[in-house]
């Protein structure tokens, strides 16, 4: 399906800046000319590439699930893990908010996600267009809390350390999992948001209708400030703010309501319970009656120690350097827009892209623990038991990522102008 031939006016995301987006041969990108985010991408105009690759991961994903991943054997006593075990498991040792988190994450998010795209996307194909803003708009909400892939590295990372006391096996659903996140990466690099906006039309249209800079465009009258969706990116004039945008019905504002307090909340709360995090053991390992409780940084020690360095260089970045990353990114955010800084600008916007991609990834220690759990049930022989430390850790991972959301890159662009509004 190709966009309309002719040039869109857009809004950049991070940095505010209402700029025409050039006509573009497939294949070719666009970046923001001031702060050089990513606008168009080499898959726009495409629907059935990521149709059927959602297609693929939802026939992949269902065996995944009814089928067993892994098993161990140990002592001549055997145990097989399900994709549900690891939330059993932590459900039954009294990790009720761990179980309903690895439950979201990895079990129901990546069926709400990759269902409604598919009737989306078909719904588009199929010439259906009214009414899917709304649901398109929860779908690219719903993408950072689904956590397939890392769930899948998360098994890789139980695996080896399983095989250092016990005999394991990948079964059939191991290898459908494998698949099935393969598929769904592809998806999302085949999925291009703004080719699906772009062809959703607008309810009341001729209340709303689009910002044009220019009279001629525009046709009536004075057409103001524009501000953009902050969901579909959609450009009305701000005489519409605080109503619900006629593409996919989320609120209108100029920039976020309350970033900066909000962010501000998060990000103390974030460095609060990352004592907690760190000094409280996540894991405990039995092994023959020996119990050793480790902490994150002693877990990672622990695969430094079995020489197992890829895997120890992966935790300690994803557990350790991310989530500090992000606090402390933020916090270098909040306060160079309170001072209203002009400076590295550039810098802290392509910082904050950098953590908003790699934040979801420091919740591997979370999933490895929840495979551990659910595997490692031999009686004195070995047993795996999650420990107070990792609920901290994970509220830590989940507070920075709503943190993340909830800041507003264009307060700090506005800062430049002189327009820095502290209450926002
Ligand atoms: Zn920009
Ligand atoms: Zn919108």
């Amino acid at each position: 399906m190709a966009t309309a031939e002719r040039q869109v006016r857009v809004a950049c995301p991070d940095c505010g800046l209402v700029q025409r987006l050039p006509l573009l041969r497939r294949g070719h990108i666009a970046e923001c000319r001031r702060c050089e985010r990513l606008l168009a991408g080499a898959a726009t105009g495409r629907v059935e590439a990521p149709l059927a690759l959602a297609l693929a991961a939802l026939l992949l994903l269902t065996p995944a699930t009814i089928e067993p991943l892994l098993s161990v054997a140990s002592h001549g006593a055997a145990r097989t893990c399900w994709l549900s075990s690891g939330i059993a498991g932590l459900w039954h040792e009294g990790f009720a908010a761990l179980a309903v988190i690895v439950g979201a994450f990895c079990l129901a998010f990546p069926y709400v996600y990759l269902i409604a795209l598919i009737l989306v996307l078909a719904a588009l194909r199929l010439g259906a267009r009214a009414h899917l803003g709304p649901t398109f708009r929860w779908i690219m909400r719903l993408r950072p809390w689904m956590m397939l892939e890392i769930f899948l590295v998360g098994c890789f990372v139980a695996y080896s350390r399983l095989r250092l006391v016990v005999g394991v096996q990948v079964l059939a659903g191991g290898w459908c999992l494998m698949g099935a996140t393969l598929a769904l990466l592809l998806t999302l690099t085949q999925l291009d948001e703004r080719t699906v906006w772009e062809v959703l039309p607008l309810r009341r249209a001729r209340q709303y209708s689009r910002w044009h800079s220019d009279r001629r465009a525009g046709g009536r009258g004075d057409p103001g400030r524009a501000i953009a969706c902050t969901a579909c990116e959609l450009l009305v004039s701000d005489a519409h703010a605080g109503g619900a945008c006629p593409r996919c019905a989320a609120a209108l504002h100029d920039r976020k309501p309350f970033a900066f307090r909000a962010t501000a909340a998060l990000v103390a709360a974030g460095f609060l319970l990352y004592i907690p995090a760190n000094a409280l053991p996540v894991l405990t390992l039995v092994s023959f009656g020996n119990e050793q409780s480790n902490t994150i940084i002693t877990g990672v020690l622990e695969l430094i120690r079995n020489r197992l360095w890829p895997l120890a260089l992966i935790v300690f970045l994803a557990s350790i350097v991310v989530p500090l990353l992000k606090l402390c990114g933020l916090t270098w955010m909040l306060l160079a827009t309170y001072q209203g800084s002009p400076r590295t600008l550039i810098a802290r916007t392509r910082f904050y892209r950098l953590i908003d991609t790699v934040g979801s990834w420091s919740n591997i220690d979370v999933f490895v623990a929840s495979v551990l759990v659910a595997l490692l049930q031999f009686g004195a022989i070995a047993r795996a038991q999650a420990g107070a430390g990792l609920t901290a850790f994970a509220a830590v991972v989940i507070l920075t990522m709503i943190a993340t959301r909830t800041f507003d890159t264009r307060l700090m662009w506005d800062a430049e102008q002189g327009e820095m509004n502290r209450d926002a």
